[in-house]
């Protein structure tokens, strides 16, 4: 296999590594640092949108383990690993808690290590592929192994809508559910620019800048993707809205840019 890290391009900024800048990890180079910080001259709330979309994943996945009892998990666009990550969210719960992460960024790939210290009695395993291509994922090996697909699944995808243009959107949302049984969940955020259009609006226009697609959606589009699933109350909210902690009610409305929910396939 080639070395992940003679993919790793440093001289363009990459999603993953500004995120991780952005939310104070050390993973990233100085392409990343420079748009990150152009990003948050154009919105400076985008550390708090960032770290609110990353606290509702903890909250959906505690969810889906404690209350729904799902015990293995698809997270597509896993990002570079950030304590704690879902597998340590759900072992916590249920330490035989199995976790599929993916993620296309060789620089993932080449952390990816962090993210499979799962506990003894679970497992953890990572997919080196592309969401534009959901066979890819459905059919590796790792898929085949770790999810046994008479039990259902947590799919989770957090965070990277906003990296997949339509029209193909949803129909690649639908090809990953579509191997997945009955009583499973899909848990997803979804950026907007409906709290904060022009702020948002820039920080979209820096990422285009930077070559990375930034596609913002409406409540009636976000909500558009949980069609023919079942939504966990409160629906289609903001991430901070979503079942939230003591301190999260003062988070503003205006520096969230993220809808997320948890819904179930009938
Ligand atoms: N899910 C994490 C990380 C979000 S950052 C969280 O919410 O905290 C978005 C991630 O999606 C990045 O790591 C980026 O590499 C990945 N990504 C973007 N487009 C992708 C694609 N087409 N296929 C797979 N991963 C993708």
């Amino acid at each position: 296999m080639r070395n992940p890290k003679d993919r790793i391009n440093t001289k363009t900024a990459h999603s993953a590594r500004v995120y991780d800048y952005i939310l104070g990890g050390k993973d990233h180079y100085p392409v990343d640092v420079e748009a990150g910080d152009a990003m948050c001259r154009h919105w400076p709330a985008l550390p708090v949108h960032m770290r609110e979309n990353r606290r509702f994943m903890h909250r959906a996945g505690r969810f889906l383990a404690r209350e729904r009892g799902i015990e293995q998990f698809l997270d597509i666009g896993t990002g570079l690993p950030t304590s704690p990550n879902l597998h340590e969210v759900v072992q916590e719960i249920t330490p035989a808690s199995h976790v599929v992460y993916v993620d296309n960024d060789p620089i993932v790939l080449a952390h990816a290590r962090a993210l499979l210290n799962s506990a003894p009695e679970g497992a953890t395993a990572y997919v080196d592929a592309d969401m534009q291509d959901p066979e890819s994922i459905t059919q590796s090996p790792q898929f085949r192994a770790l999810l046994d697909l008479d039990e259902p699944v947590g799919l989770m995808i957090i965070g990277i809508m906003h990296f997949i243009r339509p029209p193909a959107d949803r129909e690649l949302v639908r090809r990953l559910l579509e191997p997945l049984p009955s009583g499973s969940y899909l848990a997803m955020t979804i950026g907007t620019g409906d709290f904060a259009p022009e702020e948002v609006g820039r920080v979209a226009e820096e990422y285009e800048r930077q070559n990375m697609p930034m596609v913002l959606r409406d409540h009636a589009t976000a909500l558009s993707f949980f069609d023919g699933l079942e939504l966990v109350d409160p629906g289609v909210i903001q991430v901070h809205k979503w079942w939230p902690e003591a301190d999260q009610l003062g988070v503003l409305d205006s520096d969230i840019a993220m809808y997320g929910a948890v819904a179930r396939k009938p």
